[in-house]
């Protein structure tokens, strides 16, 4: 195992820092190391595996389509990319789909796309348009998008960055009202913060930023990326208010944990600026990707990956409340997004996180004091179990954990 460890820190850019393991296999909800130890993966890859490793399903069309066709281009039409989007409006309830790979690109096309709805369509003049974003935001990594970060990591040493974004605080829908100018072109939103520790808005801030973009003739882009596909316990996050964007960015899941594929769906008002040349990507909307992102989404629905995501994810918050421990802070979270927030002064989060792996349990810290935990939709509830039964074991590390009565 540590060889494997060695190479990657020798050849690899140093731009992660992984945990120490390394991993060689995953079945359903379980990951298995180069020694044969088991763990289960309370992660995910962030959502990218909502549907657990090795689908059968999406594992068969994985393998049929690759051999049969994968990557044509744009340049021509595919006997899959139709069927493909026409689901993903279909689930989003939007008109019109653009397929990209990852969740960045997704995002970027929503920015570009908005930008030009301003110009186009609302008026706005030239250069002048305005994105109102969050504070705690994490959209990607693209140069454009971590020039509105307001995480100083993301940012320095990357500039100069591209103006036009204007930061508000997340959940603050007052904020959102005096930030909003002539010239706003939309607010770019996520339902849920993931990256920022697993940051739950009050309860209606959603619909209420849909109110105020509707009076001010603002769209409203929703960033599902992380949230979206049954993650929060609905099929879209959005779902839990009965909110009606103008846009929505998926990705992660959406590649069925196999492919990236990621995609801007929106109103037929807003796509509609697009014409031929304005934008694109070599491999966005592959017939490979286009396949498998189908396959992901039936399976979602088949297989009724959110309400288990709400049943499970309830016990699992439930259970975490229940473990009294003075190094834990907060226990938060939507569905199967949970973040457990740590006392720094007693431990901090890559420190429990390790601690955890030792006990059998993937995750991965964020923002220092958040250890979250996002597993797989398939996780039965004996899983589930069984993992806070290891987090309880993890925490007596750090000092003695006792059993609040639910
Ligand atoms: N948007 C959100 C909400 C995310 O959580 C992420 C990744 O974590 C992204 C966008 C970027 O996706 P990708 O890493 O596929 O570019």
């Amino acid at each position: 195992m540590s060889d494997m460890i060695a190479l990657e820190l020798q050849y690899g850019a140093t731009n992660y820092a992984p945990l120490p393991v390394v991993l060689a296999r995953g079945e359903g909800a379980w990951l298995w190391d180069t020694d044969g130890q088991r763990y289960l993966d309370m992660l995910s890859a962030y959502s990218a595996v909502s549907f657990g490793y090795g689908h059968p399903r999406l594992v068969a069309v994985l393998r049929e389509q690759a051999g049969r066709l994968a990557v044509t281009s744009r340049a021509f039409h595919s006997d899959r990319l139709g069927p493909f989007l026409e689901r993903l409006c279909e689930v989003t309830g939007m008109d019109r789909a653009l397929p990209m790979s990852t969740g960045a690109e997704g995002v970027e096309t929503a920015i570009k796309c908005v930008r030009k709805w301003a110009y186009r369509v609302k008026g706005v003049p030239d250069g002048k348009a305005e994105v109102i974003v969050c504070a705690g935001n994490f959209h990607g990594r693209t140069s454009t998008i971590v020039g509105f970060s307001s995480e100083a990591q993301y940012r320095e040493g990357f500039g100069p960055f591209s103006g036009g974004f204007r930061p508000v605080p997340f959940g603050d829908l007052a904020a959102l009202e005096r930030a909003i100018t002539p010239n706003t072109a939309a607010f770019l939103v996520e339902p849920v913060q993931g990256e920022a520790g697993i940051v739950v808005p009050p309860d209606g801030y959603l619909k209420g930023a849909e109110r105020i973009c509707r009076e001010k003739n603002v769209l409203l882009v929703v960033d599902e990326v992380q949230t979206g596909l049954g993650r929060t316990g609905k099929v879209l996050a959005i779902h839990h208010e009965d909110v009606h964007p103008d846009g929505i960015i998926l990705g992660k899941a959406l590649g069925g944990g196999l492919l990236p594929v990621s995609a801007f769906c929106a109103k037929e008002s807003v796509m509609g600026v697009f014409r031929p040349g304005d934008h694109g990507s070599t491999f966005g909307g592959n017939a490979l990707g286009a396949a498998v992102g189908l396959e992901a989404l039936n399976v979602l629905h088949e297989e009724k990956f959110a309400e288990r995501a709400a049943s499970l994810g309830a016990r699992l918050l439930e259970r975490l409340r229940a473990l009294a421990s003075p190094v834990v802070t907060d226990v938060r979270g939507k569905g199967l997004l949970i973040g457990l927030e740590l006392d720094p002064a007693r431990v901090s989060a890559r420190a429990f996180v390790e601690t955890l792996l030792k006990h059998g349990v993937l995750s991965k810290d964020t923002h220092g004091t958040v250890a979250r935990f996002a597993p797989p939709l398939v996780i039965t509830a004996e899983e589930v179990d069984w993992a806070v039964e290891r987090i309880r074991d993890a925490l007596r590390e750090y000092g003695p954990v006792y059993e609040k009565a639910a």
